[in-house]
């Protein structure tokens, strides 16, 4: 295990902290205590995960899960791929998990994972033994009642399910076969998989020693380790799209809000990013009548002032490889009128709403003054530092942030876990009727919040988190 503060993510995440502190105004020494914890993770865990590659040779990569804290439940957030995964990144991711959960009125507390890597350059065989690895040199701090990882950058449902598969091959595969072939809830050959040895590692084997594994412990139970898994593996409906759809269910409910009546002018958005949130969340928008013009991934994007169709432009991406290769060449047209821009292009344009869908600090001090969006709704995590933060509220631009835009993905994956443990297994429309109530219910408290501090959404969105972890709140 090490630490390392550096570089400036989770600076910005203190900035923003600070700013809620003082708001909070509490001379109470244990509130004081328990703030000053607040500031620093409770476990930071680095670990080294060796590979055999395909041809042969092992090569280590480097992987981190941070802990920050789990006054309101188990640590929850995802884990992201990235070459440029570090320390300080992952700290942060961690921090504002904490706030997200609380802000959903979740009872989970907040943790974050990653692996320094590009999982581009791996094949499937590798990087499921890299997700394999990483689940071993962690199995001993994740559990249901501990810790629960789910997916983000660069990880989906499939990586889920290897990983939840060697979780239970490390826990408690032997007896779990046991009990549930002796209990008759089984077929012994449809347990015949938990018992495949070939992967455990010595070092899994006794790690799984430590773990409470009772002839009780079921399947479903050992499931609720991991969440974003596919249905086949048991996962929830509805949580592929939730993060896009929850981040709608707030968009609508703020322009309420702001008295912005969505039936006299179609709104007009741009979206960076175009994996899982960028794309769901431009199809979503784009289904409930907004104007989707904009859409970009790392690449670059494209721009269509009369509107573009994200499938079309999803299905053109999958052809051709990049979306700015979705446009008119003479006469023909993947999608109708669109123009190459690049991605801070895009974030300049002149839109109704503002969709960062990608990466952190995208918003800052250098491009601030040229945003004119109206509503910034922040679906990625830490897209507007700090000092772009502050001068967008002093031009009454409305950031709607991260911590509430986004948590519609954490909020269903609690209801994955929340099924899991029980054992059951909800419809899309009770996933979706769930949703659409935590998020309204969460959007309504800091929109309060804001007004009574006078303050803005984010700063509001910290505040209502604290009184929930401190227990000050009403
Ligand atoms: P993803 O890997 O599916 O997609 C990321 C997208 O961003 C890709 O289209 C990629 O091309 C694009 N991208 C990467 N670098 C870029 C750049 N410099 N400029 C423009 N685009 C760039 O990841 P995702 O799951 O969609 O996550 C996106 C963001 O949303 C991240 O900040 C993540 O932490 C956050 N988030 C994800 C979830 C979730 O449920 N997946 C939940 C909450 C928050």
């Amino acid at each position: 295990m090490s630490s390392s503060y550096s570089s400036d993510s989770f600076t910005n995440a203190m900035e923003q902290f600070q700013k809620a502190i003082k708001l909070l105004e509490s001379t109470n020494k244990k509130i004081q205590e328990k703030l000053e914890e607040l500031k620093k993770p409770q476990r930071i865990i680095t670990v080294s995960i060796p590979v055999t590659m395909d041809n042969g040779s092992i090569k280590t990569f480097r992987g981190y899960r941070v802990q920050y804290n789990n006054t309101l439940g188990p640590y929850k957030g995802g884990i992201r791929y990235h070459p440029q995964v570090n320390i300080d990144e992952v700290m942060a991711l961690s921090f504002w998990m904490m706030m997200k959960c609380a802000v959903a009125g979740l009872p989970m507390g907040g943790g974050k994972g990653g692996i320094r890597v590009n999982p581009k350059e791996l094949s499937e065989g590798e990087l499921e033994r890299l997700s394999r690895g990483y689940v071993r040199a962690i199995a001993e701090y994740i559990g249901p009642h501990k810790d629960v990882p789910a997916p983000d950058v660069n990880t989906n449902g499939m990586i889920m399910g290897w990983m939840v598969d060697e979780y239970i091959k490390i826990t408690c595969a032997e007896k779990l076969k046991l009990a549930e072939v002796a209990n008759k809830n089984l077929d012994p050959s449809s347990v015949a998989h938990l018992t495949d040895s070939s992967a455990r590692s010595p070092k899994a084997s006794e790690a799984g020693q430590n773990f409470a594994c009772s002839p009780q412990t079921s399947l479903d139970y050992l499931r609720a380790t991991f969440t974003g898994k596919l249905i086949k593996d048991g996962g929830s409906e509805g949580r592929e799209e939730a993060t896009g759809k929850g981040g709608v269910y707030v968009l609508d409910r703020i322009l309420e809000k702001l008295g912005i009546d969505r039936k006299q002018k179609q709104l007009t958005v741009a979206v960076q990013g175009f994996g899982n949130v960028g794309y769901n969340v431009a199809k979503i928008l784009s289904d409930s009548g907004y104007n989707v013009v904009a859409v970009s991934d790392s690449k670059g994007g494209i721009y269509a002032p009369e509107g573009l169709h994200p499938e079309s432009v999803l299905t053109c991406k999958r052809k051709t490889g990049m979306i700015d290769h979705c446009y008119c060449i003479g006469s023909v047209c993947d999608v109708k009128r669109a123009h190459r821009i690049t991605n801070e292009e895009l974030l300049e344009l002149p839109v109704d709403i503002l969709v960062p869908a990608a990466l952190e600090s995208v918003l800052n001090a250098s491009n601030a003054g040229r945003i004119k969006a109206r509503v910034i709704l922040e679906m990625a995590n830490g897209p507007t530092a700090p000092q772009a933060d502050a001068l967008l509220y002093k031009e009454g631009r409305i950031v709607v942030p991260d911590v509430l835009a986004n948590s519609g993905g954490v909020t269903v994956s609690t209801f994955e876990w929340e099924q899991n443990l029980a054992g059951e297994h909800w419809t899309k429309e009770e996933v979706n009727k769930k949703l659409k109530a935590t998020m309204q219910k969460a959007t309504d408290a800091i929109w309060e919040m804001q007004k009574k501090l006078n303050t803005n959404l984010r700063t509001a969105a910290f505040v209502v988190a604290l009184e929930r972890i401190l227990g000050t709140g009403k």
